[in-house]
């Protein structure tokens, strides 16, 4: 089979870790060539007082090409947008169809547009840039009539599935229990983003914190319950029941068809009990 083109597009450095590193390091392990596109330049995330952007950002910068050559991911691409002002507009839309055209993914992971109780997750840079990559995937880069400035150069593509990341109602589970080392050290390398990575580890911490980046982390850390998860919804599970994938079905496709069939959502949290599966 020839190698799966992965494309990862996340508002922030550090989003792909959170989101969905174990099924990245799944991927790279499958074959699969992963592409990073990051939208912003994160350089809103501190709060040390003497940090400045300019610095943060190449910080952050630096820092999401660590973990991704940790993953084994091929390359990042940093779009360079403001971090926390991302607004849905022309300029964006065509930026990502480009990237989605350039590199051309059979699938697409990335943020939910969705608005949830869980604060961190449903970021607004999140919920924007998952809106647009959606809108995107389908139709714009797939058009040849949109974006006309994009041709020659980049050929309309389309994108064969998508994964959603989402706490909410999955629908496909990946475990990612024999990766979720390489995770927590993909995730150690955004060090801007933890007072102390190894104190957010210790169990206590990981039960007193389910949300958010800091339970993420602490939840990754609580051994016996380091099966991390993705869920995924698919035509092939009408039941809309959580199925439970060790190797991910893009893994499995056999290249039949050439459009859009799937969409799906996923987590990181590692306890099946915890996620109701
Ligand atoms: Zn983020």
């Amino acid at each position: 089979m020839p190698t799966q083109r992965v494309m990862v597009v996340t508002a922030h450095p550090d989003d792909s870790e959170f989101g969905a590193a174990g099924t990245v390091a799944k991927l790279v392990r499958d074959g699969c060539e992963v592409t990073y596109v990051i939208v912003t330049n994160g350089s809103k995330g501190s709060s040390d007082r003497a940090m400045t952007s300019e610095r943060l950002i190449r910080i952050r910068e630096e820092e999401q090409r660590n973990a991704a050559r940790t993953l084994g991911v091929e390359r990042v691409q940093f779009l360079g947008y403001e971090d926390g002002e991302v607004e849905d507009t022309r300029d964006l839309r065509r930026d990502v169809s480009r990237e989605i055209r350039r590199w051309r993914p059979d699938l697409v992971i990335c943020q939910s547009p969705s608005r949830t109780y869980h604060l961190g997750a449903s970021h607004r840079d999140h919920r924007t840039v998952g809106g647009v990559v959606l809108d995107c995937v389908y139709p714009l880069a797939r058009d040849h009539l949109a974006f006309p400035e994009l041709l020659p150069d980049y050929a309309p593509h389309k994108v064969r599935e998508i994964y959603v990341m989402q706490w909410e109602n999955p629908q496909l589970v990946v475990d990612i229990a024999d990766v979720m080392d390489i995770k927590i050290k993909a995730l150690a390398c955004h060090a801007s983003q933890f007072g102390d990575f190894a104190g957010l580890r210790r169990p206590e911490v990981a039960s007193a914190t389910q949300a958010g980046r800091r339970g993420a982390v602490g939840v990754l850390s609580t051994g016996s319950s380091q099966s991390a998860i993705f869920l995924f919804m698919s035509k092939s599970n009408p039941t809309n029941r959580p199925v439970v994938f060790d190797r991910l079905p893009i893994s499995r496709r056999t290249g039949r068809g050439n459009s859009l069939t799937s969409v799906g959502v996923a987590r990181i949290w590692p306890s099946r009990a915890r996620m109701g599966c």
